[in-house]
């Protein structure tokens, strides 16, 4: 019989390293797939062979990168089960992947799935009922091996075709690590990632934002979100301001240069030409706003928040100028800072991070 193949889901966490060389370790090849969005671990589509290469100098295993944005953006809409305790949908987001990794099969050549998901680890999306809802509606079904707690749930194809011998499965269960822990000293794995993942969906200071934009508050439609508008949602100072605009404030030099590469050409461009401060950007000002003037209105309101966040001079007038692109059209506004009351409710979220 020839080698049979295995295609992982792999998040790069110790469950899901443990997951692959289990099965590995029978004999299967397995192909492991790590998926990205804008929402975690993205920045590795820059340099994927230096993640592959990592990957399988520390665990031995041979991973695929997968850009999984496209479906991700339109599942946040409304994800059919809902979120957790963030902006996070495990449950369609795990569903989402499986369906991803179903099509990928063929052209690999695989003939089951596996993950690293362990009984009851977690409440959302690792409760048994919830194992099942995934692997229904995902389609996988009874060719999704979990080999961290195979023992505790039903058989699956690879077991009944004798791929794989179900007896030196495992049967983890619950939220304690001991037993990973354990299992990866015995199979020499040292380096692994603390389990707190970087799925920001879940994380306390930036989820509200993304939230917050989903809702439909502003004038970038929820349907319009992009990749990059995501990446941008992610830097620096956030605002809504009344009328729907949405802002983005540097908080440092860095974040002013990162801001400069994210510029599209439908965005207005502020900074101060004299004094230190942020560049700000405002996001589709060319193209969200009716009337001309709701757009110098909103300028107004940002250029007098440039200068709030400017560096004050000893001894100089408080306001400020600041020069703002739109398009191919430049103009400057001298504007007083704005009092911070003012602004309290336009902050998307503090995400001081
Ligand atoms: S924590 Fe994030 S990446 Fe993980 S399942 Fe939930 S939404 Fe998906």
């Amino acid at each position: 019989m020839s080698q049979i193949t295995a295609l992982a889901l792999f998040s790069g966490g110790l469950d899901s390293i443990l997951a692959c060389r289990v099965v590995a370790a029978q004999g299967i090849r397995v192909v492991a797939v790590k998926f990205v969005t804008p929402f975690f671990d993205y920045e590795l589509l820059a340099a994927p062979d230096v993640y592959q290469e990592e990957v399988f100098n520390k665990y031995g295993i041979e991973v695929l990168l997968e850009d999984l944005s496209s479906g991700y953006l339109e599942l946040l809409h409304n994800p059919r089960h809902g979120f957790g305790k963030n902006f996070n949908p495990c449950i369609d987001c795990k569903i989402l992947m499986l369906v991803r990794a179903q099509e990928m099969m063929p052209a690999l050549g695989a003939s089951f799935l596996v993950t690293g998901e362990v009984l009851g680890q977690r409440p959302m999306s690792q409760r048994r009922d919830t194992l099942r809802v995934i692997e229904r509606d995902s389609g996988a079904d009874r060719f999704l091996l979990r080999p961290l707690s195979a023992k505790l749930l039903p058989e699956t194809e690879a077991e009944a075709r004798g791929w794989i011998d179900r007896e030196k499965l495992l049967d983890m269960n619950g939220r304690s690590r001991s037993r990973q822990i354990a299992l990866a000293r015995e199979l020499g794995i040292v380096d692994f990632p603390t389990p707190a993942g970087g799925c920001i969906l879940t994380d306390l200071n930036l989820s509200p934002r993304i939230a917050r934009i989903y809702q439909g508050n502003s004038i970038v439609s929820v349907e319009d979100i992009t990749v990059a508008d995501v990446r941008l949602l992610l830097t620096g100072r956030q605002f809504l301001l009344p009328g729907g605009g949405w802002l983005i404030l540097g908080r440092n030099e860095q974040e002013n240069v990162l801001l400069l590469t994210m510029v599209q050409n439908d965005d207005a461009v502020l900074s101060m030409p004299v004094r230190p401060g942020p560049t700000a950007i405002l996001r589709r000002a060319v193209s969200c706003y009716e009337h001309a003037a709701q757009l110098q209105e909103a300028l107004q309101l940002a250029a007098a928040l440039v200068v709030r966040f400017g560096k004050k001079i000893k001894d100089s007038p408080p306001e400020g100028e600041v020069r703002v692109s739109v398009g191919r059209e430049m103009q400057t506004l001298t504007v007083l800072p704005l009092a911070d009351q003012v602004f309290q409710e336009w902050i998307l979220n503090d995400a001081e991070r």
